[in-house]
């Protein structure tokens, strides 16, 4: 797992020691889990560092925050400015950026609207979520327990309650010996992972779940379908079963922290014959060559981190 060590976190406009950015034991968030977060991707290319789909992330973390009532003080541009300016701040590669949107005062009751909104944005030097040499293929297995329906909650806010599930699910799959588990959704269809999306291929199609399977809309997951289209393939999103699954020529998990990672087996079950099979490869070499700047057509999806010197620092307003 991520060892959580940085150098500085910005919390509410200020950047302060890591080891100083600390919240009351009563605050709403740690007793509820309503906080809402954004997990995000600093790379290092041959121009400089750079942030993967800034903006995505942090319209993301707006719409969640707005779904459970948190009303952040800042502006989407100070937010991207805040992001900026902690990586670079940090001034690791890769770096996993964690904004964490929270209400740190001492409340207890769970209708609480009450107390300071904050916003803290910690970064720490990043690994693979499934491991070193996840790209080569991870055994995931399907777990006993299911997604919670989205009518009980909303698994497009990325919430920080919502990572019971996953953390059930997780460590279940961790405890038998599998890298990561897959979740299906209440109607027994295929969901995601605990931290990131799902793809089947199939002959030169790909499919993944949709938001009828309750699953969180990845970045990611819209950047591989954005580069099989751009490869010629095609990409469905549909609604799939287990079989589905277990009959795949290939599968991959698609995230932020674990990047891409082919599946090689579920369960007992073996997938496809090759891993990575040979549109996975095709898949995570457009991608890769994207984050490290070397793809002109995804240029826009990354954004330079400036020197510090060249980052305001946006104040919160009263
Ligand atoms: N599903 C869940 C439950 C996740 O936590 C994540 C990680 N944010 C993803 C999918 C993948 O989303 P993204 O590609 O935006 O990181």
């Amino acid at each position: 797992m991520m060892a959580a060590t940085g150098k500085k976190v910005w919390m509410d406009g200020r950047l302060v020691d890591f080891s100083d950015a600390l919240v009351h034991v009563l605050s709403h968030t740690l007793h509820y889990g309503v906080g809402v977060f954004e997990g995000i991707r600093a790379y290092s290319t041959p121009r400089g560092g750079v942030i993967f789909r800034l903006r995505e992330h942090v319209d993301r973390l707006i719409t969640s925050a707005k779904f459970y009532h948190l009303p952040i003080p800042y502006s989407a541009e100070e937010i991207e400015r805040a992001i900026l300016e902690t990586q670079a701040a940090n001034d690791f590669y890769p770096s996993y950026i964690r904004p964490l949107v929270y209400r740190g005062e001492p409340a207890l009751g769970v209708k609480n609207l009450k107390g300071k909104v904050s916003l803290a944005i910690a970064a720490i030097p990043a690994k693979k979520y499934l491991g070193e040499g996840s790209e080569l293929g991870i055994r995931a297995k399907i777990s006993p327990f299911r997604k919670p329906s989205s009518e009980s909650m909303p698994a497009f806010a990325k919430a920080s309650g919502n990572y019971l599930n996953g953390y059930l699910a997780g460590v279940d799959a961790m405890k038998d010996g599998y890298d990561e588990a897959i979740l299906l959704d209440g109607r027994g269809r295929v969901a995601e992972g605990t931290g990131e999306n799902i793809f089947l291929v199939r002959g030169n199609t790909l499919y993944t779940p949709g938001l009828e399977s309750d699953i969180l809309l990845g970045i990611t997951r819209d950047s591989v379908l954005r580069i099989a289209t751009d490869l010629g393939l095609s990409a469905v999103e549909k609604s799939l079963s287990v079989n589905e699954l277990l009959s795949a020529d290939e599968a991959f998990f698609s995230g932020t922290y674990a990047e891409i990672a082919p599946i090689k087996e579920v369960g007992h079950y073996t997938i496809g014959t090759q891993v990575p099979g040979p549109v996975t490869r095709r898949i995570m070499s457009t991608f890769f060559q994207a984050i490290r700047g070397e793809a002109r057509e995804y240029a826009a999806w990354l954004t330079p981190v400036p020197t510090p010197a060249r980052v305001p620092i946006p104040r919160a307003r009263a």
